[in-house]
């Protein structure tokens, strides 16, 4: 517990004082005073089969529609909660079970291509953890090569992986770059995110027309002139 006394020293006395202080969780997390790049998952969480996990959720979501008023026995409602018990499971939040996880082989550079690659305009789809909404939009991913190449079509496969959880943008931003930094074996890895909240544009304050950016520059993509390259590249064609 020590670490969290000394990381609640640290707070902001705003926060000290009441942990939520007039703030939502969605802002809280948004300045990153809670957030460990880790997505917080208990350590019983593959206990269930993926069976079993459909079946509570199916159960459960059926609940919450009955205490909306909602008609379980109408025709086009009734097998709604075993779809999206499925949907959940096999599909949008699949990215939490790490068995899940693209397998990824690495290539000899042997083309001594040295210079930045950069897999723009990834489709992105994931979920606001906060609101259980869609977040929608693109990433970029760059890294420079340490004598190693990946497959393009993996760098979408990890962005989708981590996507497919309760998110917030900037722990899904990292995550896809430590990722990225560990399968390469360098530092040298960017990735920008450009995503639009749907907890923003459909609820709350619903502004349509905003999105949010978050980036992360390791290694060599520190220097000034590397992210102006990068970024000639991503918003120039
Ligand atoms: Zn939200």
């Amino acid at each position: 517990m020590k670490h969290q006394e000394t990381m609640l020293n640290t707070l902001p006395n705003i926060v000290k004082e009441s942990p939520l202080n007039g703030f939502s969780a969605c802002d809280i997390g948004d300045n990153h005073l809670f957030i460990n790049m880790d997505t917080p998952l208990r350590k019983d969480a593959f206990k269930l089969t993926d069976e079993e996990k459909k079946q509570k959720i199916a159960h459960h979501f059926a609940e919450i529609m009955e205490v909306l008023g909602l008609d379980l026995t109408d025709d086009s409602l009734k097998g709604t909660p075993e779809r999206v018990a499925k949907m959940y499971v096999d599909e949008i939040f699949s990215g939490l079970n790490p068995k899940n996880k693209p397998k990824v082989a690495l290539f000899d550079n042997k083309y001594q291509y040295n210079q930045m690659l950069v897999e723009k305009n990834i489709t992105l789809y994931s979920n606001c953890e906060h609101h259980f909404v869609p977040i929608m939009g693109v990433a970029h991913v760059a890294y420079i090569s340490s004598g190693k190449v990946i497959g393009l079509s993996k760098l979408n496969r990890i962005v989708k992986y981590y996507a497919k959880r309760p998110q917030v943008q900037e722990r899904l931003t990292n995550q896809i770059a430590k990722e990225l930094q560990e399968i390469l074996g360098t530092e040298d890895v960017a990735v920008i995110i450009d995503a639009k909240h749907l907890c923003v544009s459909s609820r709350g304050i619903e502004d349509n027309a905003s999105s949010t950016v978050t980036s992360f520059y390791g290694g060599k993509f520190n220097d000034s002139e590397k992210i102006r390259e990068l970024h000639s590249y991503v918003y120039n064609s």
